[in-house]
């Protein structure tokens, strides 16, 4: 069993302010940052965002919106196709169904179109503080290879990990993980040599394991 204390500790010392990379005004312009970065950077996200609330400032604007028009800006995302129908298509419901205003419940968010369990937790904490733990690549990889939780599916990673965290830390270790997957812990060649968790981390244990054995 890791010694999830110590990781959570080490992790917050080496992320004192962990956030989302996503450049966001407010909730509008957040939901849609998350849906486009589906298979796509952060950083691309951002240069499209800049472009796309500039065309369609209010969620209003984007309810209203040419699909082809959007479908051109938003291209570099990638699927741009099926994310410039969903953002228009969450838009309409936002203003038909919830007077304008992104929701705040969950169930609320997972009702409209292109948001799934992962978009509906990182808008909960970021835009509205509520404890919510989002399981993107990162998060899986990172939490399964260092023994926060030990699980083949995202839905079992999440289970675990909200399981395993204290509540109040749900969503400051869901930015943690991502940047720690992002810049550390990549998915080819993690940089275990450099990283303040190797001596907790089940992955670095198991292979330094199975190097001292070749040796
Ligand atoms: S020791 Fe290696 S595998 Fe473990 S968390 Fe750090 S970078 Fe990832």
């Amino acid at each position: 069993m890791a010694n999830i204390k110590e990781i959570v500790a080490q992790i917050k010392m080496d992320y004192p302010n962990p956030d989302c990379e996503l450049v966001f005004k407010n909730s509008y312009e957040l939901i849609v940052a998350v849906i486009l970065s589906a298979q796509c950077t952060d950083k691309r996200v951002n240069l499209v965002t800049k472009e796309l609330f500039k065309a369609y400032p209010t969620v209003q604007d984007l309810a209203n919106a040419d699909i082809l028009a959007v479908e051109e800006i938003i291209k570099p995302c990638g699927f741009f196709r099926n994310k410039a129908k969903n953002i228009i298509a969450m838009a309409r419901d936002v203003v038909l169904k919830h007077n304008g205003e992104i929701p705040s419940k969950k169930d609320d968010l997972k009702s409209l179109a292109g948001v799934g369990e992962k978009t509906a937790n990182v808008v909960l904490a970021t835009a509205f503080g509520v404890p919510a733990i989002a399981v993107d690549t990162h998060v899986f990889r990172v939490s399964n290879r260092l023994g926060l939780a030990n699980a083949r599916t995202v839905e079992k990673t999440q289970e675990q990990l909200e399981k395993n965290l204290n509540k109040s830390d749900w969503a400051r270790m869901h930015f943690s993980l991502v940047l720690h997957g992002r810049y550390v812990c990549k998915a080819i060649n993690p940089k275990c040599e450099d990283c303040h968790l190797s001596k907790n981390c089940k992955f670095y244990l198991q292979n330094h394991k199975n190097d001292a054995k070749n040796a």
